[in-house]
């Protein structure tokens, strides 16, 4: 259902210099999911970014673990990407990198080394659908970016799921556990 709502997002303009924006919660296109953030970890990695450390990433929306809990499913979501079925108030672990299903690694089997992994993260958060990282009120899960359901009996109150985990993980879903029964 449409949001009608604005959120709200930390976004890294400079070298330690954090801004809290405003934006509209964007409607999910088809194959994609708007969440809202119920938890998010703060990565070793996040520091390096936050400290201008980072080679490949500055100037961002901060966030990349977190638990969601879905608000808004895009037209053709039915189930994650483990098969189990999705529906709105549920929660689920992202992964924080897209798998394009195009490149060469996504040919192989190897998601987790994507040649557009983090297309969506990097983008300026003026640019839809806003909600790139998980620093932020709500977080968009794009069509290609694989995300599993939090299973009913892990608690709301765990830690947020280590993604970092997932990137291991999806590159075989057939062998794939859940990041969140391994919390952190
Ligand atoms: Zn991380
Ligand atoms: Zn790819």
């Amino acid at each position: 259902m449409p949001t009608n709502t604005t959120g709200r997002l930390a976004y890294l303009a400079d070298e330690r210099d954090v801004e809290i924006r405003e934006y509209p919660v964007p409607d999910p296109e088809p194959g994609a999911l708007v969440t809202e953030v119920v938890r998010a970890n703060v990565c070793g990695s996040e520091l390096h970014i936050w400290n201008g450390e980072h080679p490949l990433l500055d100037r961002m929306v901060l966030g990349h673990e977190a638990l969601c809990r879905v608000s808004d499913l895009g037209d053709g979501v039915e189930t994650d990407y483990d098969g189990e079925p999705i529906e709105e108030g549920d929660l689920v672990a992202p992964t924080y990198f897209v798998a394009c299903g195009k490149c060469a690694a996504c040919g192989r089997g190897e998601f987790r080394s994507c040649e557009n992994d983090l297309s969506h993260w990097v983008k300026h958060p003026d640019e839809f659908p806003h909600f790139h990282g998980t620093f932020a009120t709500h977080y968009y899960i794009h069509p290609e970016q694989h995300f599993y359901k939090v299973p009913a009996n892990i608690p709301e109150a765990s830690p947020p799921p280590r993604t970092a985990r997932s990137r291991r993980c999806s590159s075989d879903s057939k062998k794939w556990v859940s990041p969140t029964a391994r919390p952190s």
